[in-house]
């Protein structure tokens, strides 16, 4: 499987300093800012600063050191904001769309996190 990156992605701008962001925490490997958008009172996005289209592309194709980064990144921001579920019993939602059956937009991976209230049943 070859992967197709393409350079004009809007998180692509944003890794390029060319749009501004608003940058909740950086790392080596990874960016987690502000969904522009948000669907609940926390709303991150994650990206990984290599060129991965999707998760099935950096799953399959980043280094190790890659893919402990965006993980400890992801749980990074989650403590950041206060939503771990050990916490007063809260939690958040992790989601990912991948390709054309997932919905996917924007062909840079990113994994939204979701918090601070209850959201609703996605799968039935
Ligand atoms: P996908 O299926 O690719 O996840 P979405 O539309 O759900 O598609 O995710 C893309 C997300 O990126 C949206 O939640 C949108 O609000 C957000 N977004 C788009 N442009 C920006 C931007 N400039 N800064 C921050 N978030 C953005």
């Amino acid at each position: 499987m070859s992967y197709v990156y393409d350079d004009q992605n809007i998180f692509a701008r944003i890794l390029r300093g060319e749009i501004p962001n608003k940058t909740v925490l950086e790392t080596g490997h990874s960016l987690a800012f502000e969904d522009i958008a948000p669907q609940a009172p926390h709303h991150v996005l994650v990206i990984p600063k290599g060129r991965y289209v999707n998760y099935d592309h950096f799953a399959l194709e980043a280094t190790e050191a890659e893919i402990v980064d965006f993980t400890r990144t992801i749980g990074a921001v989650c403590k950041m904001l206060g939503v771990q579920p050990s916490r007063d019993g809260q939690g958040y939602r992790l989601i990912s769309n991948c390709g054309a059956h997932g919905v996917q937009e924007v062909p840079h991976l990113h994994v939204h996190i979701l918090g601070g209230r209850v959201l609703g049943r996605m799968l039935q």
